[in-house]
């Protein structure tokens, strides 16, 4: 099977003509949530297995283990500005923080209505964080939001805010590199990508449709440092230019949900996909 497939000439620098897929772990149920943890001699990754209670973690040299367990289901992960992991949970419906190996709960409702159930979360280079409250891992329990909203938190001021209510599941977000865009995946109804343009008050305008996938619905994204927008998708990547073109794509055996640059150079993509973990080589970093 051919590890990605090219669509246009701009796609070709993005990968080493030789970069392969390769599958460093498996046998896991449903892994999501990547995010890179650079130490100051190695590195490693952090991912987690949803309905397995447990984030993981995964190295070059040692391979894969359990970092903790139980997660409360946790689902997206990034790092705040300090290094700090920020989790989104399902199991509890909030956003958490990890410091010093302690775990608080740093989010658990707006204005006294808990989250449905957060999904995942971006941190701007202001120290803002921005999440996704869709309803997937709110079970039976009851909805309190009357929506499935975008929000900001400011730690500065404590102050929550909705900042994108059109949407129907949103899910995967992230910024372009000068952080004057703003994505946000659908993987509900229409399965697309929408892009805002971001305001300095932090605020969004201009809501728009970006791309939409020809396999499968976007749920995790990223940027890399080129403006290019990194999709998860049935067929496991798909590229977008920043006109929202596709340009290439990375063929997987399973479908992605999340995917995050990272390794030692920051130029390896790692792509959790249902029940396993991959990565390919890539010759470009992440947007942050
Ligand atoms: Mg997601």
């Amino acid at each position: 099977m051919a590890s990605f497939e090219s669509l246009d000439p701009s796609f070709d620098p993005l990968l080493p003509k030789d970069a392969e897929v390769k599958k460093l772990a498996s046998g896991m149920k449903f892994v999501e949530g990547p995010v890179w943890v650079q130490d100051v001699e190695s590195g490693y990754l952090l991912f987690t297995d949803i309905p397995a209670n447990k984030i993981m973690k995964w190295s070059e040299h040692d391979g894969l283990s359990v970092w903790r367990e139980p997660s409360d289901n946790a689902n997206g992960l990034t790092r705040d500005n300090a290094g700090h992991l920020v989790a989104c949970e399902h199991g509890s419906r909030t956003v958490t923080i990890t410091e010093n190996n302690q775990r608080r709960t740093l989010l658990e409702q707006y204005q006294g209505k808990r989250f449905n159930s957060p999904n995942d979360v971006v941190v701007k280079r202001d120290g803002t964080i921005w999440f996704t409250d869709p309803t997937y891992g709110l079970g039976k329990r009851v909805k309190e939001l009357e929506g499935e909203y975008v929000f900001r938190f400011s730690p500065t001021d404590n102050a929550l805010t909705i900042v994108s209510t059109d949407h129907d599941k949103p899910n995967g977000l992230c910024f372009s590199p000068d952080e004057k865009r703003l994505y946000v995946a659908d993987s509900g109804k229409p399965k697309s990508i929408r892009v805002y343009d971001v305001k300095d008050d932090g605020t969004l305008a201009n809501g728009r449709e970006f791309a939409t996938l020809d396999k499968g619905a976007p749920d995790g994204i990223r940027c890399d440092e080129k403006g290019n927008v990194w999709s998860s998708s049935g067929d496991g990547a798909q590229v977008f230019n920043p006109d929202g073109n596709r340009i290439g794509r990375v063929l997987l055996p399973e479908t992605a949900a999340n995917l995050t640059f990272g390794g030692k150079d920051g130029k390896t993509l790692f792509l959790t996909a249902r029940t396993s973990l991959y990565s390919i080589q890539t010759n470009v970093r992440g947007a942050r």
